[in-house]
């Protein structure tokens, strides 16, 4: 058993889910399980969902990750965010994913490669980076329904929902407009977590929810009625005294002070620590906070402690709080990214436990 270990508390998760479906009471939320589960382990997620919370729509970015759902034996809808490139409509179809269609192309390629027949249109409503122009709209639905296509639904995607209100209502108008200029009524979806926590969007057909699921602050400051889901525990596998001045790690960018206590940690970058944190990272410990010294390297990391330690003790390498230095959210702040980045780094050589109760 590797002495390093995520635990997700998907108990957690489903209260999360619950809050997030309450705030949009209207609508049908479609669980957004992309990257793994933002690293928490896309098929328990979706599985834990489905079966405790009723939850009977995912949504996941690539084909591979849809494949693994199907291949677990989730049969619900899989919408695929992000635009379908042709290359990959014959692995959308035969997996019975459902792609977002934004260019002819992609859906000439969908069509064709059978038996892949339900898609969904998305509307750039102004972020520049996935959907049809507003006015195209209505020619481009018309023809993806000319190829034998069901238009399941029609989405759009928020480009600031956690910091400009104003703006996002502004994006919302744009979709709505373009929505109702269509010969008919088809469902339609926006709100991510950070508009349903602000509540906008949340009164159409569905919402998205992705890192506000996992209990992470959308706008990385606070969230209420949010509960952690993940921490991310490790023993050491060494602690030895350095005698002063002795170089720790590649490039000794570390020397110890004086004599020092370092504790060697079986993780590294390639778990998803970023080599940012060398020599400035945090690790907890004894409810205390250990320093990382010296560099992060693939597969360890060193941190320096006051006194010896056994290798049966639990380090904290992730906290399930918004702790500045040890939680997901505080380390982003502090390498100057988001949490997002951090928790879809989490490795899946990592062993994941799960707690299901409580
Ligand atoms: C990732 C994603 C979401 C979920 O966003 P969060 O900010 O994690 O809630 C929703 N919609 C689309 C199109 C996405 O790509």
């Amino acid at each position: 058993m590797r002495p390093t270990w995520l635990e997700i508390d998907l108990a957690a998760l489903g209260r999360n889910y619950a809050h997030l479906a309450g705030r949009a009471s209207g609508a049908e939320v479609i669980a957004v399980v992309k990257a793994n589960a933002y690293g928490h382990g896309a098929v328990r997620v979706a599985r834990y969902l489905r079966e405790h919370r009723g939850t009977r729509r995912f949504a996941v970015a690539t084909t591979g990750e849809g494949a693994e759902l199907r291949k677990a034996g989730i049969a619900e809808p899989v919408l695929l965010l992000g635009a379908l490139h042709p290359d990959d409509a014959g692995d959308a179809a035969q997996h019975d994913l459902t792609p977002t269609l934004v260019t002819l192309e992609a859906a000439r390629a969908f069509a064709a490669a059978r038996p892949g027949r339900r898609a969904q249109v998305k509307v750039d409503s102004g972020m520049g980076r996935v959907g049809v122009p507003p006015a195209e709209l209505d020619g481009f639905v018309a023809a993806v329904e000319g190829l034998g296509l069901e238009v399941e639904a029609i989405y759009t995607h928020f480009a600031v929902a956690d910091e400009d209100e104003g703006e996002t209502r502004r994006q919302l108008a744009v979709f709505l407009e373009a929505a109702r200029a269509l010969p008919r009524r088809y469902p339609l979806h926006a709100a991510n977590s950070a508009a349903i926590l602000a509540g906008l969007g949340t009164e159409l057909d569905f919402v998205r929810p992705g890192v506000a699921l996992y209990g992470l602050p959308p706008d990385m400051q606070e969230a209420p009625g949010l509960e952690p889901v993940l921490a991310w525990k490790a023993r050491p596998t060494l602690a030895k005294r350095l005698p002063a001045g002795h170089g720790v790690g590649y490039g000794l960018t570390y020397r110890a002070g004086g004599e020092e206590w370092i504790a060697t940690l079986p993780f590294g970058y390639a778990d998803g620590f970023s080599r940012a944190l060398s020599n400035r990272g945090w690790v907890r410990w004894r409810g205390g906070y250990a320093p990382v010294v010296g560099r992060v390297s693939m597969d360890q990391t060193t941190v320096r402690l006051p006194e010896p330690v056994g290798l049966d003790e639990v380090f904290e390498v992730v906290t399930p709080d918004l702790d500045e230095r040890t939680s997901l959210t505080g380390r982003a702040r502090a390498l100057d990214t988001i949490h997002y980045e951090l928790a879809t780094a989490l490795s899946p050589r990592l062993p994941r436990r799960y707690r299901e109760e409580g």
